[in-house]
């Protein structure tokens, strides 16, 4: 079987489909964790425009005690089933879970992330087309991590709100710019 070759977008998490907490403080609950508006139509338009969509997050609180890797998978869990009854479909979540101070190859801006999905996806017979991926983030180390992996990179507002931010830039800007900007060069070819 001729696997495929996909485009990806990756997603940060806190601040971009989740509202961060204030510094020094995490998200170590489901009942912790709000959805930022348009996250659900952003990921629906992504999925339908072809794009695997991918977390990568970095959750030094497992690093710190403050909460443990199971804690954060049953939150990612039931982040990917609320997104899927509404259409959603998130393909892959990737977390870092080590302190700043481990110098570690996963925590963002490095790259490791993003080499672990592209390294699952291939054994499933699907190849990420980096060159054709985007790094949607509301951190500097997101976007340094993109254009260390080589992606194009969209930076959102932090917990962006539309009625609270006007000019600021959200999850369903980016994939909104992102799906226009694939339409336009497929029309120039
Ligand atoms: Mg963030
Ligand atoms: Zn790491």
């Amino acid at each position: 079987m001729k696997g495929s070759v996909r485009p990806a977008v990756f997603l940060d998490r806190d601040g971009v489909i989740n509202r961060k907490m204030v510094e020094g403080h995490y998200v170590t609950q489901w009942s912790g964790f709000e959805f930022l508006t348009g996250v659900t139509e952003a990921i629906r338009l992504m999925n339908g425009s072809g794009y695997l969509v991918i977390v990568v997050t970095n959750q030094q609180c497992v690093g710190k005690g403050i909460v443990t890797m199971e804690a954060i998978e049953g939150i990612h869990l039931r982040m990917v089933r609320s997104l899927e009854e509404n259409g959603a479909r998130i393909d892959g979540i990737y977390v870092c879970p080590h302190l700043a101070s481990d110098g570690c190859s996963c925590r963002k801006p490095a790259t490791g992330l993003f080499e672990m999905a592209a390294r699952d996806f291939r054994r499933r017979g699907i190849s990420i087309d980096m060159v054709r991926s985007h790094m949607i983030g509301d951190s500097d180390s997101d976007i340094l991590a993109g254009e260390n992996a080589g992606l194009t990179t969209f930076r959102v507002t932090s917990n962006y709100d539309p009625r609270m931010c006007p000019g600021g830039k959200g999850l369903l800007n980016a994939a909104r710019s992102i799906t226009a900007n694939d339409q336009r060069k497929r029309m120039a070819m």
